[in-house]
């Protein structure tokens, strides 16, 4: 008995391999919503959302919160859990200064992507409970570490219910010079959520020259 199959062994291999790459950019792209629900942008607010991610940093993030502070601006700081452990003070001003604290896991390890959910799930929960400790405030919003989306990370985060933040502007200040930022930074718009790190010196004076420029702000 003879056995036909549809599709020829090529054909079966391309659309593999086409499967394989939505995979891929799917993981990669934070907005594809194709694991879980991620905000990326507000449809119709009057304002731009700043976030900063990796700190809390000893030297840079209180550099951050003081011209925030001076321009009169809130925004929410994605904190690795480690660092928070390190420098719970640092964390603890920033939520005293009125800006929201985000999960931005417990290690940031290179390999997150790889781990598994309970991995995942004991990074998370460890990180909102620092959070919680050292700030008072439960933790409310995820942002995956190098905006990586996956099917593990994905049962995790549903499991403690915060929302997945991703940004749809991202200031790419930990590679550009501040000329290139700078020339990023200019087709911002309202509803924009915009990805900073308050981990470089340069980030603190592009923030300071992008708020005196921003009318919107004021
Ligand atoms: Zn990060």
């Amino acid at each position: 008995m003879r056995i036909y199959i549809p599709f020829s062994n090529i054909w079966f291999f391309f659309l593999f391999f086409i499967y394989a790459l939505i995979l891929f950019f799917g993981s990669k792209n934070i907005c594809s919503q194709f694991y879980i629900d991620v905000k990326c942008r507000y449809e119709n607010k009057n304002m731009v959302y700043l976030t900063f991610d990796d700190g809390p940093d000893k030297k840079i993030t209180p550099q951050i919160l003081k011209i925030l502070k001076k321009h009169n601006v809130k925004s929410t700081f994605f904190c690795i859990g480690k660092k928070a452990e390190t420098y719970p003070n640092i964390l603890k001003q920033i939520a005293e200064e009125g800006h929201a604290v985000g999960n931005h896991s417990y290690s940031h390890s290179l390999y997150f992507d790889f781990f598994g959910t309970t991995k995942v799930l004991k990074e998370l929960e460890k990180t909102n409970q620092l959070i919680k400790q050292i700030t008072g405030e439960e933790c409310k919003v995820f942002r995956p570490p190098y905006g990586v989306t996956n099917p593990n990370i994905a049962r995790a985060v549903k499991k403690t219910k915060m929302q997945v933040f991703g940004w749809n502007i991202r200031s790419l200040d930990t590679v550009k010079n501040k000329k290139q930022i700078m020339k990023r930074l200019q087709k911002v718009q309202n509803g924009d959520i915009i990805l900073f790190h308050d981990t470089k010196e340069q980030t603190v004076e592009i923030l300071d020259e992008f708020l005196s420029s921003y009318k919107q702000f004021k």
